[in-house]
Formats: C-alpha cells, sequence, structure tokens
C-alpha cells in the first residue's frame, strides 16, 4: 500500500473530475472504468486491482455499487469486487455513496457514506438549485425575470434557490414552517408563506418543491385552474402527485440528481472536497503540494 494514494473506481464524470481535484491538490491517483477515455492527465488508469492494491484510499462512485459490481460509464470492462479486491479492500479508507451494499459485501470495512455528509449537502445545494434554474429555463415559456415563483421548504436548497430567483427578478414566494424561517425570507426580501397554508398554485407561474412529502397533493391540485410548471426536486416518492397534475394537462417534472445531470465537474470537486476534509479532519492528510 502507497501513503498518500487515492483509488478512484467507477462512476459517472462526477467521479472523473473527483479524480482530478484529488491529483490537483498534489495526491496520487488510480482510476479503474475509464479506458474509454483518451487523455488521463495525471491520472493512473489501471485494473481495479492494481488501483486497490496501490492505494491506502478507496473512492467508490455516488450512487454506491450495485450486488458487486461497480458502475461504470466510460469502460466496456466490468468492474467486479471479487474475493481478492473485497480482501484488498481491508485496509483501505472506503468512501462510497449509498453505502448499504458495500457495507454488507464487505463487513470488516470502515466505510465513509460521503452522500450522508452534512458538508456535501450543504455544498450540493448550489449545483442542485442551479439545476433547477436550467431545468425551468428549459420548460417554462416565459422569462424568469417578473415571474412569479413558489419556492416550497426553506431548507439548504430552498433557501439558495430562492436568493437564485430573487436575483434573477422573479417575484418570490418562499413557504416554511418554522417562524425564524419566516424572518429570514422576509430579510431575503422574498414573501413568506406557511406551507400548510398552500391550498392552490393560481398564483404562480413556477413553482419548485424542496419537501421530502407530499405538499402538492390532489387537492392543491384541484385548487388550481391555471397551468404554473412545477418542478419537484425532493427525492423520491417526492412532493407532488403526479397523476393528478397529469389527469389535469398540469406539467409536474420529477427534476432528480440534478448536480451530476447539470454541473458534475462541481459535484465531482463537491464529493473530492468533503472526502479530503474527513481524510484532513480524521487521519491528518495534508495537501501533497
Ligand atoms: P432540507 O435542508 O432538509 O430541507 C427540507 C425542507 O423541507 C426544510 O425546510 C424542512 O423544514 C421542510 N420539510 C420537511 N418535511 C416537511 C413537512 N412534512 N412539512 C413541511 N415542511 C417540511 O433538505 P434539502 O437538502 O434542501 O433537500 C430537499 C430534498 O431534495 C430532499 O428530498 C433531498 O434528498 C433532495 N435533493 C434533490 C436533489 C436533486 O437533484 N433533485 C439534489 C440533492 C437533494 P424544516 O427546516 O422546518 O425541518
Amino acid at each position: 500500500m502507497i501513503e498518500k494514494s487515492i483509488a478512484v473506481l467507477g462512476g459517472d464524470k462526477r467521479q472523473l473530475f473527483c479524480a482530478k481535484s484529488f491529483a490537483r491538490e498534489g495526491f496520487r491517483v488510480y482510476i479503474s472504468g475509464f479506458d474509454r477515455l483518451v487523455n488521463y492527465g495525471d491520472l493512473i488508469s489501471t485494473d481495479i486491482y492494481t488501483a486497490l492494491n496501490n492505494s491506502s484510499v478507496a473512492v467508490f462512485p455516488v450512487t454506491g455499487i450495485k450486488g458487486n459490481t461497480v458502475p461504470v460509464y466510460f469502460s466496456d470492462i466490468e468492474l467486479k469486487l471479487g474475493k481478492k479486491e473485497i480482501n484488498a479492500l481491508k485496509d483501505k479508507i472506503v468512501f462510497c455513496g449509498k453505502s448499504d451494499t458495500i457495507k454488507s459485501l464487505c463487513k470488516d470495512i470502515c466505510v465513509y457514506d460521503y452522500l450522508a455528509c452534512e458538508q456535501f449537502a450543504v455544498a450540493n445545494a448550489l449545483p442542485t438549485a442551479e439545476g433547477a434554474v436550467q431545468v425551468a429555463m428549459e420548460k417554462y415559456e416565459g422569462l424568469i425575470s417578473g415571474s412569479n415563483s413558489l419556492v416550497i421548504g426553506y431548507g439548504r436548497i430552498g433557501k439558495i434557490l430562492s436568493r437564485l430567483l430573487k436575483a434573477m427578478d422573479s417575484n418570490v414566494c418562499v413557504s416554511a414552517r418554522r417562524a425564524e424561517h419566516f424572518e429570514y425570507i422576509i430579510a431575503d426580501g422574498n414573501k413568506p408563506l406557511n406551507t400548510k397554508e398552500i391550498n392552490t398554485l393560481n398564483n404562480y407561474d413556477l413553482v419548485f418543491n424542496t419537501v421530502p412529502s407530499l405538499v402538492i397533493d390532489k387537492k392543491v391540485l384541484e385548487n388550481t385552474d391555471t397551468d404554473p410548471l412545477i418542478i419537484d426536486l425532493a427525492s423520491i416518492p417526492g412532493g407532488v402527485d403526479f397523476n393528478t397534475a397529469k389527469s389535469m394537462n398540469i406539467t409536474a417534472v420529477h427534476a432528480l440528481s440534478l448536480p451530476g445531470k447539470c454541473s458534475p465537474k462541481s459535484a465531482g470537486e463537491i464529493t473530492a472536497h468533503t472526502i479530503l476534509n474527513i481524510l484532513k479532519e480524521e487521519y491528518g492528510w495534508q495537501k501533497q503540494i
């Protein structure tokens, strides 16, 4: 095992940008599952076993692994975790998103689920909010400037998204459920609303939901006789009754995985930043340059 070297195993463009970030910080980086690419820069492309054998840290994709297979998007060769790869993981610091499968496969290893880190979730809110604006610009036939928008939820994403929409001159209403959040919403220059009091979407051109609970239900939709564009950002099952919206010809988009789709570079850099922070805080790692 080589100190201060990192294996980035499989995944999409995000993992590649994550690997490049590690290399920029001066670490030796082995990648596996990217052999269809031509130019690797400072990255060392190799098979999964060699990558693991030469590294002290293993980074798996944000989407986790499926069974014993690591998803690959830039290779025709399957990336499998067989017996010797699982053995090689035993003395590694392992990072993986949605880590349940890898934890059940390799019982004696310590796995950090970076997807569950608060730092990752906060940093990811900006690319998600920008992605939501991108979806709105693609699907909405008017301008965001001058539109009436509703952002449901004032958590990580709701805070940033409502500020972005305000900066684009939308008339923004933001719903929340906590008294202190109403004060922040007013301080942002936006209009507050209690999430419980949403009973129609009639006043809005654009509606963004961030609440992971059914807030735009049948009743709200049936009280709506306009055709707002609804963009639901909440993870599956989301917060919108999509069947009723469809039956009423109201466009409702479940816009998921926006950081990966809209800004893979930033999403990958956020992953690298989160992982390097854990390595620094818990293992004393420092930049190598
Ligand atoms: P968050 O910080 O937890 O914010 C969620 C908001 O929903 C908070 O304002 C919370 O209120 C409110 N809320 C939760 N349950 C509620 C309920 N039953 N009634 C009323 N309000 C409720 O979460 P986030 O990071 O902004 O993420 C929001 C959602 O987007 C999550 O489902 C997350 O998995 C998903 N997500 C999507 C993408 C994408 O690409 N689409 C990317 C990342 C995350 P309090 O503050 O009062 O608790």
